[in-house]
């Protein structure tokens, strides 16, 4: 495997000419982000349209072009059931903000969310090899306490299938080198990452999410393959 690690964050962002998502999608979407934070779910179409004054069938082409942008995904009823880097419903990933559990998608989208927020979180989550309990601290660019010390990331990309179908549960916190390595071995298409280099890659994802512009298409898979090839 190719080195990783070596790409400088700023390398690993979009450049400022790329297509912008519309105002009025973007609104949507900062809309929803803000209802996860708040509530931990996505408000009905009808609270969206209400809030934001516009029609239901407004909102629901606006979230047919942020999933077809990969900022969501919606479920068999046209609900969402993840709004990257967060799920609305439980996982393994629980990241606190303002006390309240919240459920990141995969172990890379929770330690995006500490840069995503601008803010120092505590996050738990357990090994997916031995469901050994994990606990981390994580401030904006750095890992401040890991429990097991020698916690790993196992991620793997597939960039023909939406990331939640494809890639989330085999994105997954383990307690330590073998069993990342137990991991990897069961599942093909894995590889391990140091809680360091997983930290580079989530906040190239999800650092920039929150600010006044965000990219027409979420620019997960472009990183990551930058980021592979390195
Ligand atoms: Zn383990």
């Amino acid at each position: 495997m190719a080195p990783m690690g070596t790409s400088s964050p700023e390398s690993l962002r979009v450049s400022r000419d790329e297509a912008r998502l519309a105002p009025r999608v973007h609104r949507l979407h900062r809309s929803l982000i803000e209802a996860v934070l708040a509530t931990g779910t996505v408000p009905s179409v009808q609270e969206l349209a209400a809030r934001l004054e516009t029609t239901d069938a407004s909102i629901h082409s606006e979230l047919t072009t942020l999933a077809a942008a990969d900022y969501l995904a919606r479920g068999d009823s046209g609900q969402v059931s993840c709004l990257y880097p967060f799920s609305t419903t439980r996982t393994p990933h629980i990241v606190v903000i303002d006390g309240q559990p919240r459920f990141a998608m995969c172990s890379i989208d929770a330690l995006g969310i500490p840069a995503m927020l601008g803010q120092e979180l505590e996050m738990s989550g357990r090994c997916a090899a031995c469901d050994a309990p994990i606990a981390l601290r994580v401030a904006p660019g750095t890992i401040l306490t890991a429990t097991p010390p020698e916690t790993m990331i196992v991620a793997r990309r597939d960039e023909a299938e939406p990331a939640f179908a494809a890639c989330c549960p085999f994105t997954v916190f383990v307690c330590g080198q073998e069993h990342a390595d137990a991991f990897a071995r069961r599942v093909a298409g894995t590889h391990a990452l140091s809680l360091a280099e997983a930290l580079t890659h989530a906040e190239a994802i999800f650092g920039d999410l929150l600010t006044e512009e965000i990219p027409a298409s979420r620019p997960r898979g472009r990183h990551w393959r930058q980021v592979r090839d390195a």
